[in-house]
């Protein structure tokens, strides 16, 4: 292999070989995991595409019990399809990415309802279907189909950088990296599948972001990164800009019946169609600047506690302020309602109010 992709000649028996080492190795080593088929099982389609929804920017431990809460509610894409939107969003709160939630709910409907429940075989069809991108329409295609797709998520973007020693940094080193990994995904490869989960297998336990475990690796004749002793500091990274502080006001606002007031979020903001409680704007932090209170909450009857709740979302960081409201008497606007205190269950809420009701429930 060559630290200089476009201009190395990588033989046909150094990708067979590291193609054959990959899936021998898989063979003794795969991670065990409830959405994978056992060997010489077929992949069930629901299944996969479930799973790969899941564990976009979210990690196999963390998935599991959602999944296996998921498949167990709704054991098929019809029954999916079928569920009322709202049980779906307050079985996904804590996962995260809440678009997800709302686009697995209209996939399912189209699969269900437009295409008699059975999932496109080509990528170009399931690119058209809601929140299915590039990485999961060809994850979908080599692990649900066999089809020799290019799968390139994060532990195969690393494998690459170290096997072809790329030292370009991410993020404007991905096309390069995918041009990598198509390297071995060759028309011929035999179960794509599987060969797609060792990456991801090796990448997960071996070829780890720190201290990869090189000595172990089957493939580690082939990579370059290894050879030269730079494993770890590959993939380079350009440096993330700081990210902008927002802040704002959260409400525990209760009735006289000590109700707490509850608002169903609108599926065009942050945490889209998840129930949360009340809160002002979140506004950057800027000298002097201050949010305002929520109309229809009088100022009166309203205490800062001085609590704060951080939170940080993938682009920027939020400090919110709890303030108690006590008696309000107020009508609750449009998609906001009161839930008796003893119904609340902070599992129900998305990470950022879970942290809130939590707070609010012990005092
Ligand atoms: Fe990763 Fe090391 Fe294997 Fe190279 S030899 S692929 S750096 S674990």
């Amino acid at each position: 292999m060559t630290g200089a992709l476009q201009s190395i000649k990588i033989s046909d028996h150094s990708i067979l070989n590291f193609q054959g080492k990959m899936l021998a190795w898989y063979d003794r080593n795969r991670r065990i995991i409830p959405w994978r088929a056992a060997k010489g099982e077929i992949p069930d389609p629901y299944h996969v595409w479930l799973s790969e929804i899941m564990c976009q920017q979210t990690t196999v431990p963390a998935v599991v019990p959602y999944f296996l809460k998921f498949i167990k509610l709704w054991p098929s894409v019809h029954d999916l399809a079928k569920a009322d939107k709202d049980d779906i969003m307050r079985e996904w709160a804590g996962l995260g990415y809440y678009a997800r939630a709302r686009n697995l709910h209209k996939c399912a409907q189209v699969i269900a309802f437009e295409r008699g429940g059975v999932f496109p075989r080509s990528k170009a069809e399931l690119l058209t279907l809601p929140g299915i991108g590039d990485y999961t329409a060809a994850a979908i295609m080599a692990i649900a189909f066999s089809q020799p797709e290019t799968v390139v998520d994060g532990n195969i973007e690393r494998i690459m950088a170290r096997v072809y020693a790329i030292q370009d940094p991410l993020p404007q080193s991905k096309p390069r990296l995918k041009s990598a990994a198509a390297t071995f995904f060759t028309p011929d490869l035999e179960r794509p599948g599987d060969f797609a989960q060792s990456l991801m297998d090796l990448g997960s336990g071996v070829c780890t972001p720190k201290s990869p475990k090189c000595m172990l690796c089957p493939v580690n004749e082939h990579c370059e990164a290894y050879a030269l002793g730079i494993a770890e500091q590959l993939p380079a990274r350009s440096a993330k800009p700081e990210k902008p502080q927002k802040f704002g006001y959260v409400y525990w606002a209760l009735n006289e019946a000590g109700e707490v007031l509850c608002h169903k979020r609108p599926d065009s903001e942050m945490l889209g169609g998840m129930i949360g409680l009340p809160t002002s704007a979140w506004i950057e932090k800027t000298e002097g600047a201050q949010p305002e209170h929520i109309d229809f909450i009088g100022s009166d009857s309203l205490s800062v506690s001085g609590d704060l709740v951080k939170h940080s979302f993938t682009h920027f960081d939020l400090t919110l302020n709890i303030v108690q409201v006590n008696g309000l008497t107020a009508p609750a606007p449009l998609d906001f309602f009161w839930v008796r205190r003893s119904d609340i269950n902070p599992a129900h809420y998305p990470t950022l109010f879970k942290k809130v009701v939590s707070l609010c429930l012990k005092r």
